[in-house]
């Protein structure tokens, strides 16, 4: 590589560099407020960006550009247009025009938008977010390209996952931003909520999984015993990155880099075969937006490497699955992030209010954070030991814990001349800069200057979770800023409010092991939701306090709230109907005929040496009818899932919710009924008749 990283790091972004490099002076300072949300571009300064992001585009060889969407798949969607305009005499013109690239019109039928267009209309519009960087997409039809959007209804309606982040990011900046104001900040403009994701997943051979169609279909593998070793060594952990990986993880960063992507740090995880990748983090939105490039770059390099990447929460039963830790913040434009405790005790006081804050967000709107992290693979994590339980708790660590109770109890918050306020005489002065011990086995931890909400399932977009934390506290913040606008004495109110909060809301502070079967019973005792599955907590999403939130801080209309809860739940179905069909397959058409071969194979090996010799075969007998035993046992139960399976599609005319908790109820539980004989066989079948690479094979050679 003859490049060094900085030469070619953001070479396909058309970054705040670039573009000031570009743009003329007005028009830049023009984007620049329009990304502060001051004003709206002008038609006259969007065609001069237009035109200049032509150009940078076409000089990487760019043939075509895109508006670049996230609809409710969770997917991204694009559709390529040509920059080729004819002049009407034989030849062309390169174009690309301001109108096209502040908004499209993808033909948005074929989305899913749970019934948002019956009421509505059929069309669907991408509008530009000014605050994401376009860049160059390198696809297999050559350079393309790509200005970040968002998807939206005629009449506005959100259709896609943007939308909402943006619209809590303001909410949230709108309330913060007035709390700041009552401490006495003048300064600050804007506060933004930033993100830092960790992305698990896994690397296998292309040739295994060209042979499995359940991984092929559906992401996760619904047969397949454990092999003699699983992760029990812990020996994949950090481990040295083998050549193979090691070739991907360097092609994959330099992709990432030349997107203006931070890909910053890369390990081993826990099971054989599962890696991680942290990228440093960025504004909510613009972090999102990486992250969806993140999984898709992973994909594409790993096809390269004849590997293929499994984003799947839980593509292997008995190992560990993938998840994605969203690490979150807030920070002013004035330069603070506000859950760093400062230097000063004024800093500190501020800190203690938002964390406060945060604390009573998260423990009232639990199940709706819960759902931020739910689709049908996060079901296998959450609550199994490997991930943290589906109960909702915040980890501050000793230190911070003991300042909150001391300060809950008879502390406070003292002001000092000029403004200043410090930390009352039962809590230490100074809050040491990093006061956190760490706790891996907690949902929402304090980690020194940020929350890790460590929830959040691998393949999807990491935005729904956080519309959630941003809305959430933004209500809080709310309510704390109509406190002090109000309040005679300053320092005295934030005392109260603390105190308040932490008294009120200190049930679902929790340092200990959050993996134990002893937390499940102290959670049941507090009063902590402990809501399961998917289907267990999307009806947390209609109900009135939901509603109330969102409508209030406008990131949804009620619409909106009703089309996704619709959406998510017809999701969750389809997933599980492809799960179990592709079961019902691979149990009829694969592992049946394998197995009887086998048990007939053998059952005329007996017969011949019973002719030849008279030695006993009650063993392999035995071992003849144990197969024979579990075909028919398999047989059975896949008998029933169809059923099960028809019965639950019978379920549509009642509505989404009805069929995904027939799926869950029915279908999923059936599930494992059939997956118990088809995984004994696999012991009993010689390795040479079994159908389907193993997970020994998977797992363990690359
Ligand atoms: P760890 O000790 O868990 O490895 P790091 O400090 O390396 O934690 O950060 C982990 C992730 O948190 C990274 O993605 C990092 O960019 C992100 N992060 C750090 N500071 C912030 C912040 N202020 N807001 C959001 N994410 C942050
Ligand atoms: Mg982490």
């Amino acid at each position: 590589m003859a490049t060094s990283v900085t030469d070619l790091y953001g070479v396909n972004a058309f970054s705040d560099v670039v573009m000031r490099e570009r743009l003329p002076k007005a028009v830049y300072k023009e984007i620049k407020a329009v990304q502060q949300g001051l004003m709206v571009l002008s038609l006259e300064s969007a065609n001069v960006v237009a035109a200049a992001m032509k150009d940078w585009a076409i000089e990487r060889g760019a043939t075509h550009y895109t508006h670049w969407f996230q609809p409710l798949t969770g997917a991204t969607a694009e559709k390529h247009d040509s920059f080729i305009e004819p002049t009407g005499d034989g030849r062309v013109l390169m174009e690309f025009s301001g109108k096209a690239l502040i908004q499209g019109e993808p033909d948005a039928s074929s989305f899913p938008s749970g019934g948002l267009r019956d009421t509505f209309e059929a069309r669907g519009y991408t509008a530009w977010d000014t605050t994401s960087p376009a860049f160059i997409k390198d696809a297999t039809t050559g350079k393309i390209l790509a200005i970040p959007t968002a998807f939206i209804g005629y009449h506005g309606q959100a259709l896609d996952k943007k939308t909402p982040l943006l619209r809590s990011m303001d909410a949230l900046s709108t309330q913060a931003l007035r709390v700041l104001r009552a401490l006495g900040n003048n300064t600050a403009k804007k506060v933004t909520t930033t993100v830092g994701p960790e992305q698990e997943y896994f690397l296998i051979d292309k040739e295994y999984f060209a042979k499995r169609p359940d991984l092929l279909l559906s992401g996760r593998t619904v047969f397949g015993a454990m092999p003699a070793k699983g992760q029990e060594l812990d020996d994949h952990y950090f481990g040295a990155v083998q050549d193979r990986v090691a070739g991907f993880m360097k092609e994959l960063n330099i992709e990432l880099w030349k997107l203006g992507i931070d890909a910053k740090t890369q390990h081993n995880e826990v099971a054989p075969n599962q890696f991680e990748l942290a990228t440093i983090f960025n504004t909510s939105n613009v972090a999102a937006d990486s992250n969806q490039l993140v999984m898709e770059t992973m994909k594409k390099v790993a096809k390269r490497h004849d590997l293929v990447c499994l984003l799947h929460e839980k593509p292997f039963a008995g190992v560990n699955g993938s998840g994605k830790h969203n690490n979150w913040s807030m920070s002013s434009d004035d330069g603070q992030n506000l859950l760093e405790p400062g230097d000063t005790p004024h800093e500190n006081a501020q800190f203690l209010l938002f964390a406060a804050s945060v604390i009573k967000a998260v423990d009232m709107y639990a199940p709706l954070l819960r759902l931020g992290a739910a689709n049908s693979g996060n079901d296998h994590r959450l609550g199994a030991n490997e991930a943290p339980p589906a109960i909702i708790s915040i980890f501050l660590g000793d230190l911070l814990t003991e300042i909150f109770e001391a300060i809950a109890k008879d502390g406070k918050l003292e002001a000092k001349e000029g403004g200043n306020l410090k930390l009352g005489a039962n809590c230490l002065p100074d809050l040491p800069k990093d006061l956190t011990d760490r706790n891996r086995t907690s949902p929402f931890a304090f980690t020194g200057n940020k929350f890790e909400f460590r929830m959040c399932p691998s393949s999807d977009s990491i935005s729904g979770a956080n519309v959630v934390l941003n809305t959430a506290v933004a209500d809080i913040l709310m309510e704390v800023a109509d406190r002090l606008e109000k309040a005679s004495n300053i320092t005295s109110e934030m005392t109260a409010i603390v105190k308040e909060y932490y008294n009120a809301h200190e049930k679902v502070v929790f340092n200990g092991n959050g993996y134990s079967d002893e937390w499940v019973a102290e959670a049941e005792k507090r009063g902590l939701p402990n809501l399961k599955s998917t289907v267990a907590v999307l009806p947390e999403l209609i109900k009135d306090y939901s509603k109330n939130l969102f409508t209030k801080h406008k990131v949804f209309i009620e619409e909106e709230i009703v089309s996704r809860y619709n959406v998510y739940a017809e999701k969750y179905a389809k997933q599980i109907n492809i799960e179990a069909n592709v079961m019902v397959e691979m149990a009829k058409q694969q592992i049946a005929p394998a197995a009887l071969e086998y048990a007939s194979e053998l059952a005329s090996e007996v017969a011949s040496i019973k002719e030849i010799v008279s030695v006993g075969t009650s063993t392999t007998e035995a071992l003849i009818s144990d197969i024979a035993s579990n075909v028919e046992t398999l047989l059975k139960e896949t008998a029933v899932l169809e059923t099960k399976i028809k019965e639950a599609q019978e379920k549509e005319e009642e509505g989404e919710y009805a069929l995904a908790k027939a799926f869950r109820e029915n279908v999923f539980t059936q599930m494992a009924k059939v997956r118990e004989p088809g995984d004994c066989l696999e012991k009993l079948v010689a390795k040479e008749y079994w159908p389907f690479p193993t997970y020994e094979e998977m797992l363990f050679k690359m």
